[in-house]
C-alpha cells in the first residue's frame, strides 16, 4: 500500500471520515559537508525518495489528537506544554504548531492528525524533520499560511532546537523543505540560505547503515565542536568558515597537534563543499569529479577528525573498488553510523549484495541497505 494512502487509512481508522489535507516530506542524506555546519560553513545534503506523511483535519474542540503508524494515539488540551516520556514523540508536531504560531498562525478549536512514514528506522535519514515539514505543510494549509519552503525550514529547526530541545543545525530541515528531483540542496549555514544544484537523475545514492554507536557518541561530538571553536579562537576569527585555505596553512602551527588536525579538515571540507558546488555548476558538469571529492572527504573525517571507526572504512574502501561506484564517504555525524555512496545507476543490488557480504565476512553482521536517490521536497499531497 502506498504512503500517501496508509496515512489516510490511519485518519479514517482513529477519527473517522477523510483527512482535509495531507503532506509529505522526504527524509536525507548528508551529501558532503562533515561537521561543516556548526562551524558556519556550506553543507550539502540530498533528499530522497522516501519520507514522513502527514494527513490532518480541524476541530471546533480545542483538543489536538495525534496518532501514528509507530505509537497509539496521543490527546493533548494544552498546545504550549511539551510531553515527556514515552509520548514525546508528539513534541516535533506540536513544536512545528507552536513555532508557527509566531508566524501569523491564529489559534481556533484543534486539530486531529494522523503519521506515517516510510523511512527505514533508525537509519540517520532524519525522520525528525521530515516530520517536523510534512506538519509544516499541512498545518501551513489547514491554518491558510503562506509560507515559503525556505521558512517552513527554519519553522522545522525552531521545533527540534526550542519545543523538543535538540540543538541541531539547518541541514536536516533545509535538505527536507527544499530537496528537487535530480537535484542536491546547497545550504550556507551562516546565512541559512538554500540553493539547488543539478546533479542529473542518472545517479544513486546507496546507505550501508552498519548500526553501529560509540558508546561516548555525545561526548565526542562535544569535544570536536570545542576542538573547533578553540583553533578557530586561536587563530582570530569567529568560526573556521572565516579561515581560506591559504590562511589557515599559514596559521595552523599555532595550533596544538589534534586541534590542528580537526580544523584542518573542516577547513578544507568547505573548500570540498566550494569544490562540487562549482562543478556540478559548470557547463560541463563532472559528476566522477565529484566523486573524488566525497573519497576524499572521507579520508579527511578518518585521518584528521578521527569520527570515522573500522567500519565505515572498510564500506568505503570496498566501495572504491567496485564498477559504477563514482565515490562514497561516512554521512552524519560519524563514530558509527552510516556510509554512502554515489553510483551510476548501473549499481544494482547485486552489486550491494557483495558489499553486504564482504562486510558480514569481516564484522559478523549485514549492514543495513538503503537505495534512494534526490528527490522533490516537502509538498503538499492534497487539500
Ligand atoms: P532521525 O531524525 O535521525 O531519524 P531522531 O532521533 O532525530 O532520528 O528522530 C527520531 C524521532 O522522531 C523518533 O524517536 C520519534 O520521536 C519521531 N518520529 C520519527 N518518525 C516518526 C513517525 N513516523 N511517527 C511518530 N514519530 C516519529
Ligand atoms: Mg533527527
Amino acid at each position: 500500500m502506498s504512503l500517501i494512502k496508509s496515512v489516510e487509512e490511519l485518519f479514517t481508522k482513529h477519527y473517522g471520515g477523510t483527512a482535509k489535507v495531507v503532506s509529505f516530506a522526504p527524509g536525507r542524506v548528508e551529501f558532503i559537508g562533515n561537521h561543516t555546519d556548526y562551524n558556519q560553513g556550506p553543507v550539502i545534503g540530498a533528499a530522497i525518495n522516501m519520507g514522513v506523511s502527514v494527513a490532518l483535519q480541524r476541530c471546533e474542540q480545542t483538543v489536538f489528537r495525534f496518532t501514528s503508524g509507530l505509537y497509539p494515539t496521543v490527546e493533548v488540551t494544552d498546545s504550549s506544554k511539551q510531553l515527556v516520556g514515552k509520548d514525546s514523540w508528539v513534541n516535533y508536531p506540536l513544536g512545528v504548531y507552536n513555532a508557527l504560531l509566531s508566524r501569523g498562525l491564529k489559534p481556533s478549536g484543534g486539530f486531529e492528525m494522523s503519521i506515517d512514514s516510510d523511512l527505514p528506522h533508525g537509519s540517520g535519514l532524519s525522520s525528525s524533520a521530515a516530520l517536523e515539514l510534512a506538519s509544516a505543510v499541512a498545518l501551513s494549509k489547514a491554518y491558510e499560511l503562506d509560507l515559503s519552503n525556505e521558512e517552513l525550514a527554519l519553522v522545522g529547526r525552531e521545533a527540534e532546537n526550542n519545543f523538543v530541545g535538540v540543538p541541531c543545525g539547518i541541514l536536516d530541515q533545509g535538505v527536507s523543505a527544499c530537496g528537487k528531483k535530480g537535484e542536491l540542496v546547497h545550504i550556507d549555514c551562516s546565512t541559512n540560505s538554500f540553493s539547488n544544484i543539478k546533479l542529473g537523475e542518472g545517479y544513486s545514492i546507496w546507505i550501508f547503515n552498519t548500526h553501529k554507536k560509540h558508546s561516548l557518541v555525545d561526548s565526542m561530538y562535544e569535544k570536536r565542536h570545542d576542538e573547533c571553536f578553540e583553533a578557530a579562537k586561536e587563530l582570530g576569527v569567529g568560526y573556521l568558515a572565516d579561515l581560506t585555505v591559504a590562511a589557515f596553512d599559514s596559521g595552523k602551527s599555532k595550533l596544538s597537534p589534534d586541534v590542528a588536525k580537526r580544523a584542518e579538515h573542516v577547513v578544507y571540507e568547505i573548500d570540498r563543499v566550494n569544490k562540487v558546488q562549482e562543478l556540478l555548476l559548470g557547463a560541463d558538469s563532472c559528476v566522477k569529479d565529484v566523486g573524488a571529492l566525497l573519497f576524499q572527504s572521507h579520508r579527511s573525517s578518518r585521518d584528521l577528525f578521527e569520527n570515522s571507526v573500522p567500519e565505515l572504512d572498510y564500506l568505503v574502501d570496498i566501495l572504491e573498488s567496485m564498477p559504477a561506484v563514482l565515490g562514497a564517504r561516512l554521512t552524519g555525524g560519524g563514530f558509527g553510523g552510516a556510509a554512502m555512496a554515489l553510483t551510476e545507476n548501473t549499481f544494482t543490488k547485486v552489486y550491494a549484495e557483495s558489499v553486504s557480504s564482504a562486510y558480514r565476512g569481516m564484522f559478523g553482521e549485514e549492514p543495513k541497505v538503503i537505495h534512494c536517490w534526490a528527490s522533490d521536497g516537502a509538498r503538499l499531497i492534497r487539500s
